[in-house]
């Protein structure tokens, strides 16, 4: 088939037409278990019905109506991110990037707004950092291959490397305006934050009045257990940015902030025309009443131990994997030396196999399956999985 979209992409050679919990055809009716869940973003798995509900009760209502109104949707699924979070005031965008973009533009105009004059503008950020595609977020990002080819880049930003306090708090200064880490970092190869590091963000952002954001676009919405993954530490962001999950597979971002810090969005200040749209905010809410209950959280942990333990046994028997990490539903399967650079050979032959998985830089593989993962289609995957590592390894 001709491909009429531009070549950013490496698109997979099948072409998926339905999908229905974790399994997904493609248009030839070949069956696959969906242990990706289209990059972390399908958290109730394909086609849940009453997410179908949701939307078409909201189609049969009002599809969109711009940000000169508000309307309940967007307010009940504001409030319903405030309720069980640090948060007081929600922006509402339409992707991951979007929402990094607000909370680093929010960032400036706080210290903007509270420290004239002070030069107080810079964003401290992580090696290996994954933040989105705007050029603001792939400056903040810590992966140069994403920033490079679109310079000149915005200025005032300083990566550190994940982890490592004493170089955070070398960095954070009277100059910092935000700090910002995902709580594990995604894109780069399910790489978990430390409590330590996080605490000591916290501390160094409180000592030079800066604002500490987590990126939890991947890791919030329960993925890890908990509806964001920052709430397992004793740690108060003053920002958090979501969206994956946050829709289910509508596109909806959101920012996550205090009643102080959201006051620096004056009127006019920020925008976006399509954010806290009626259609994806009736979604998200629908999404968040099923995501965010003691079930799906206790499914989450529970068969997020199964995964990890039957990918760590596959892994020691055939070799391929040195190590299985990650937290809940989100995991990576870092490559053994033997196999080292090659996790996307091995999503390809998975592929072949019957599983949808994902990669994670060159060297892990990555699964993110829906929350409501079942027993049988954890086994299902597995086996699938075990077939085509057997191929991999025979190769
Ligand atoms: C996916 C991702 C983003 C970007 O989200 P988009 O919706 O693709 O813009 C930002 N941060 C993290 C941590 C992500 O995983």
């Amino acid at each position: 088939m001709h491909n009429y979209l531009t070549p950013n992409f490496n698109f997979a050679p099948m072409f998926p037409e339905h999908g229905q919990g974790s399994r997904v055809w493609d248009k030839n009716g070949q069956e696959y278990i969906d242990l990706a869940g289209g990059i972390a973003v399908n958290a109730l798995g394909h086609c849940h019905p009453i997410l179908i509900e949701a939307l078409t009760a909201q189609a049969h209502k009002l599809w969109h109506i711009s940000n000169i109104y508000t309307t309940q949707p967007a307010q009940e699924l504001a409030q319903r991110l405030v309720k069980d979070t640090f948060a007081e005031q929600v922006f509402f965008c339409n992707s991951g990037a979007e929402a990094n973009e607000a909370a680093f533009k929010l960032a400036r105009k706080y210290a903007r707004d509270h420290f004239a004059g002070t030069d107080k503008h810079e964003i401290i950020a992580c090696v290996n950092g994954f933040h989105g595609r705007t050029l603001f977020t792939v400056s903040v990002g810590g992966q140069s291959k994403y920033s490079d080819d679109f310079a000149p880049l915005p200025g005032g930003i300083r990566h550190i490397p994940f982890n490592d306090v004493a170089t955070l708090d070398a960095a954070v200064n009277d100059k910092t305006c935000a700090v910002v880490i995902e709580p594990i970092q995604g894109e780069s190869g399910v790489l978990p934050a430390n409590a330590e590091f996080l605490q000591a963000a916290r501390k160094a952002c409180d000592r030079h009045q800066a604002l500490l954001i987590f990126d939890e676009v991947q890791t919030g919405m329960g993925r890890t257990g908990k509806l964001f993954a920052h709430q397992y530490y004793d740690v108060q962001p003053d920002i958090v940015s979501s969206a994956k999950a946050l829709g289910c597979g509508i596109p909806i971002g959101a920012m996550l902030t205090t009643a102080k810090v959201g006051s620096s969005f004056t009127p006019g200040s920020h925008g976006s025309t399509f954010g806290g749209n009626p259609l994806a905010c009736a979604v998200g809410c629908a999404a968040f009443d099923i995501i965010n209950t003691p079930e799906t959280m206790q499914n989450v942990l529970l068969q997020g131990e199964k995964l990890q333990a039957g990918l760590q046994e596959l892994g020691t028997a055939m070799g391929v994997f040195s190590l299985v990490r990650g937290q809940g539903l989100l995991l990576g399967c870092v490559m053994s030396d033997e196999y080292k650079g090659r996790a996307a050979q091995l999503m390809q032959l998975a592929l072949q196999h019957g599983v949808l998985v994902l990669v994670a830089g060159q060297n892990v593989l990555r699964l993110a399956p829906s929350l409501l993962l079942t027993d049988a289609d954890l086994q299902a995957g597995l086996q699938r999985l075990k077939a085509a590592i057997t191929a991999f390894v025979h190769n």
